[in-house]
């Protein structure tokens, strides 16, 4: 891979980094600001998102007529750098720009695109994923969700569950179970769902840090038109593939910057927690610790080029995505860990609490970094995937 930018490519770093100098708050990211209370966080990450837009900056890299501004991944990837460089916030609507958008972008119909992608890049309409059920996580093809076409209509009825931001979303993709007949893999179909349909009930599940992110989702005879069938009937498990290589592979470049961040911020942890009475990062035991995380970032950072060089010479993400999210997640865990660790007794003070160091801010991290080896396939999963889609080796069972 060529690690050196073009001329108009730095060109576009310079027309991002002006952006952010003229719209981000003056104290952004420095100890002094603070964001004055949630909701009007929600109202700054909302005109955030606008600012983005009115700017070309949200899905560059998706196709002219539909919205987007038809740039090449690599702008796409200096945008993330220079926003993570910042710490400053990526768009609004995730799940609609990172999975449905780019599976409609590749699979949808004209009217599909038509209707759907200007929306999500506006910020309009926000979206959600509907695919784990309680019995169906990692072995996602064993679904039950049924849908039965009757008329012009699918009526679907199952439960799914983990549904992120179903509360506030607009549109969900669904995978539900078309042939029953068929292989499991075989009669599966993938639809976009009206969230506000009759017949969805939603019920917000509480997590471990305290938020209720995610939903449980009850359908009873919800009606889907026919024509938010996604892909052909029956080959939803090749459509869902393409969101799910997305989910594992895009965005990885700015993940490196956050990475760089959080393993920045945990070596300020080591400089004001204590050990022996000296501060931890002077403790051999300690700085073989950091050097240990230091490297599996470079780690990281090398495989993120490569899946990167690859995206670009084949333009879609590939298993090797695998690779990264394993890498990611895991040190995203023992950065946590650690930070944790070195304030011994104190690190049971919560987030919020006035006496824990640095506010508790990495007890919080911590508690999230548990579901980052469980979302977008499980560790166990990436493992399974490398080995058999990367390295070719056969299945043991
Ligand atoms: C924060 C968060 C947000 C999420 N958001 C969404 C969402 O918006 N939409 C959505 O559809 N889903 C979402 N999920 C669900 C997520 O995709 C699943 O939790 C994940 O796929 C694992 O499935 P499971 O929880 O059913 O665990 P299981 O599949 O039951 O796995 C249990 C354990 O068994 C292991 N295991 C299973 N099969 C194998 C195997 N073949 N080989 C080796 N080990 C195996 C797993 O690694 C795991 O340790 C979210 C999850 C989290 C944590």
């Amino acid at each position: 891979m060529d690690f050196n930018f073009t001329p108009e490519e730095e060109k576009f770093r310079e027309k991002v980094r002006a952006f952010l100098d003229a719209n981000l708050p003056r104290d952004w990211g420095s100890d002094d600001f603070e964001m004055p209370d949630e909701l009007a966080g929600r109202a700054f990450y909302i005109d955030w998102h606008r600012r983005l837009y009115a700017n070309g900056l949200v899905g560059m890299s998706w196709p002219r007529e539909y919205g987007g501004q038809g740039a090449s991944p690599v702008e796409q990837a200096i945008l993330n750098e220079e926003l993570a460089r910042r710490r400053a916030p990526g768009p609004l609507g995730g799940i609609g720009l990172a999975l449905a958008g780019p599976t409609i972008i590749v699979h949808g119909t004209e009217a599909q695109k038509k209707r759907y992608l200007p929306k999500i890049l506006s910020g309009e309409e926000k979206w959600c994923q509907l695919f784990s059920e309680p019995n169906a996580g990692s072995d996602l093809a064993s679904l039950r969700t049924r849908a039965e076409l009757k008329g012009d209509e699918f009526v679907v009825n199952g439960q799914k569950t983990w549904t992120s931001g179903a509360r506030t979303s607009q549109f969900g993709i669904l995978l539900a179970r078309t042939d029953q007949s068929a292989p499991k893999h075989r009669g599966i179909s993938y639809f976009i769902v009206d969230m506000k349909s009759p017949g969805i009930t939603i019920k917000p599940l509480r997590q471990i840090t305290g938020e209720s992110h995610f939903n449980e989702i009850f359908m009873d005879d919800l009606r889907v038109p026919r024509e938010n069938l996604v892909g052909k009937l029956n080959d939803g498990w090749h459509v869902a593939n393409t969101t799910l290589a997305n989910e594992r592979g895009t965005g990885a470049l700015a993940l490196l910057v956050r990475f760089g961040t959080q393993y920045q911020e945990l070596v300020d942890a080591a400089r004001i927690a204590l050990r022996h009475g000296r501060p931890a990062v002077a403790d051999p035991v300690v700085r073989q610790r950091l050097a240990e995380y230091y490297i599996d970032l470079q780690r990281l950072k090398y495989n993120v080029y490569r899946g990167f060089s690859a995206v670009i010479k084949g333009g879609k993400p590939g298993p090797e995505g695998s690779i990264q999210k394993l890498l990611w997640s895991e040190l995203s865990q023992k950065i946590q860990e650690f930070a944790v660790e070195l304030q011994g007794p104190g690190a049971q003070l919560a987030f919020k609490e006035p006496r824990a160091m640095a506010g508790g801010y990495h007890q919080r991290l911590f508690l999230r970094s548990r579901a980052d080896t469980i979302y977008a396939g499980t560790s166990e999963i990436q493992r399974n995937i490398i080995a058999q889609r990367v390295l070719g080796l056969p299945r043991t069972h």
